[in-house]
Parts: C-alpha cells; sequence; structure tokens
C-alpha cells in the first residue's frame, strides 16, 4: 500500500478594506509565521470586487515566505476578464489557485460567461494548461442552492472531471457529514483529497447568522451550550476551542488529509488551535 501524504495545513483570509485592517493583518501575520502553514490562501469578492486587493495580499503573504494563493470566483465575470485574472496571477509566478463559482450581491441579475465553477475550472485548463493547481469548493452539508444531495454531489464530481486537482469544504461541525460525503465521493470514483474547511468560533451569535445562510449546521448541543453562556466572552471562547480542538483531532485520527483553517484575519483562536493539536 502506498504511504499516506503529509497531510497540508494552510490558512485563509480575506483583503483587509481599510488602513487599520491592513496594518491589524501584518501584525497577524508575524504570528502565523511561526505556524509554517503549507500556503495562505485569499478570498476574491464575487464579480472581482476585491480583485487588486486579492493579488495584493497575497504578494505580500509572498514577501514574508508564505506560499500565496489567490481564490478566483467567476460569477458576473466574462471570459476576456477572467483570462485577465489568470494572466495576471500566471505573471507573478502564481501557481496555485482556489476556483469558485461566488455568489451575486442580492438585487444582481447578470450572471456573465460563468454558471458554475465546474465550467471555470474548465476555462482555466483550457487557458492556461497544467500551470495551476486548482482547489475547488465541496460542501459536506451540502450546498443550501442544491436540489438534492445527489445532485450537489454529481456538481462536485464536474469540478473534479474539469480538472481540479483537490477541494476544500465549507466549515462543519458534525464530522460525520465529513466522512459520509468523503465516502460518497469514493463511491462516486472521486479520488481527490478532500481538506476540512476549520472555523474556530469567536462570536457564536455572528456564526450562527452566516452559518444559516452558507449551508452550515450549527449541532443542537453546541448551540445550546453557547445559548448558555449569553454574554460571557470568556466561557464562549474556552467552549469554542474545545469544540474546534476535537473536531480537528478526531479529524485527523481517522486520516483527514490536512486542514485549512477561516482564519477571518485573526491569529489568537487559529494559533492556539494549531499549537494544542501540535501541529
Ligand atoms: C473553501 C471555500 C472558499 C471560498 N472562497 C470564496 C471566495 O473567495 N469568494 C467568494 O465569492 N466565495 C467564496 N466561497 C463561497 C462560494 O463562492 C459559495 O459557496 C457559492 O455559493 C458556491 O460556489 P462554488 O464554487 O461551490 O459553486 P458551484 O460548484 O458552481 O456550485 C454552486 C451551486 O450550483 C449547483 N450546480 C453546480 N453545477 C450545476 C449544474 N451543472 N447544474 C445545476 N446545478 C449545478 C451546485 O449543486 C451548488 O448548489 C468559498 C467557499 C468555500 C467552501
Amino acid at each position: 500500500m502506498p504511504a499516506a501524504a503529509k497531510p497540508v495545513f494552510s490558512l485563509e483570509f480575506f483583503p483587509p478594506r481599510t488602513p487599520e485592517a491592513v496594518v491589524r493583518l501584518r501584525a497577524a501575520r508575524n504570528e502565523f509565521a511561526k505556524l509554517k502553514p503549507a500556503f495562505c490562501s485569499v478570498t476574491f469578492g464575487a464579480g472581482g470586487s476585491t480583485r487588486e486587493g486579492t493579488l495584493a495580499t497575497v504578494l505580500e503573504f509572498r514577501d514574508e515566505g508564505f506560499e500565496g494563493v489567490p481564490h478566483l470566483s467567476c460569477i458576473g465575470g466574462s471570459c476576456a476578464s477572467i483570462a485577465e485574472v489568470l494572466a495576471k496571477y500566471k505573471s507573478h509566478g502564481i501557481r496555485h489557485v482556489v476556483a469558485l463559482r461566488g455568489d451575486l450581491p442580492s438585487g444582481s441579475v447578470d450572471t456573465g460567461d460563468f454558471r458554475y465553477a465546474s465550467e471555470l475550472v474548465a476555462f482555466i485548463r483550457k487557458e492556461t494548461g497544467d500551470h495551476f493547481h486548482i482547489d475547488v469548493a465541496a460542501y459536506p452539508e451540502y450546498h443550501p442552492q442544491a436540489r438534492s444531495a445527489q445532485d450537489d454531489l454529481d456538481a462536485f464530481k464536474r469540478k473534479i472531471d474539469a480538472g481540479a486537482d483537490s477541494a476544500i469544504t465549507q466549515y462543519f461541525y458534525n464530522a460525520d457529514a465529513y466522512w459520509h460525503f468523503v465516502d460518497a465521493c469514493h463511491a462516486a470514483g472521486i479520488g481527490v483529497p478532500i481538506v476540512p474547511g476549520i472555523m474556530p468560533i469567536s462570536s457564536f451569535v455572528k456564526l450562527a447568522r452566516f452559518s444559516d445562510a452558507c449551508g452550515a449546521e450549527i449541532p443542537r448541543w453546541i448551540r445550546k451550550r453557547f445559548e448558555g453562556y449569553g454574554d460571557d466572552v470568556a466561557s464562549i471562547r474556552a467552549f469554542g476551542l474545545d469544540v474546534v480542538t476535537e473536531l480537528c483531532d478526531g479529524l485527523l485520527v481517522r486520516g483527514a488529509p490536512g486542514l485549512h483553517f477561516y482564519t477571518l484575519n485573526q491569529a489568537s483562536l487559529t494559533t492556539t488551535i494549531w499549537q494544542r493539536l501540535g501541529l
């Protein structure tokens, strides 16, 4: 049997929007440098709204010795505008992207030249061959717009068949959902690494609001415990750290191919979990 690949531990950021946020991200980056992540990815606003910020942030990470990986979302974009972004990434020597559909801002109707991320993956391969390692999104609890679990699995397979190399999941707190999804992927002939996306918990109220919109479920027992803490910030933080560390530990013990942390540009929770896991 071939030896299992070494797990990949990575971090995700968004482009800072104010000069103060730029300074805060720089400080966080100093903390993250100690962790030596495999790569740091930077989100891309749908419709290209953060296009320059994404690249600038990736390049700043690179200047500090990290591997910077830009996301690229296609909704609202044209073939020409996406080709331009790819050419720019390539000209900076970038070789890894996270390819996404993105979400249209409410009210807008013009989807542009791409309807789904699978079309973006196919386009990247057509334009740039094997230049990029392409990551795509996966949804263990299924994407909120999917008509059925099977439809969503089929959609995920289309992205892999179009040329994606690996996937990062939406965050989840129920490890069974992840393993069921991985089993279903294997049964469907999908063999790429599916790396769990991990969301540390800083504010339960914000997390609950966000989770409803993006199709991630917070199990009832976790919700109830958080609700019981009210405004007790220290208990929320301590319980959130325990829940997420335990989740990560269990995933790694069972053989997950790595972990991708949604840092929200903050160092404290992710570094604490990382250190507790001994990564
Ligand atoms: C790891 C990760 C990183 C992310 N980074 C960003 C980012 O940087 N910028 C950003 O804007 N958003 C980002 N998102 C959010 C993402 O853009 C949204 O979740 C979006 O709603 C779906 O994007 P997707 O790439 O998964 O789309 P797709 O894979 O295209 O799927 C979208 C929906 O369409 C359905 N579908 C797909 N193909 C078909 C088909 N042929 N026929 C019918 N239905 C189909 C799917 O089942 C699903 O319901 C990220 C999400 C994750 C998990």
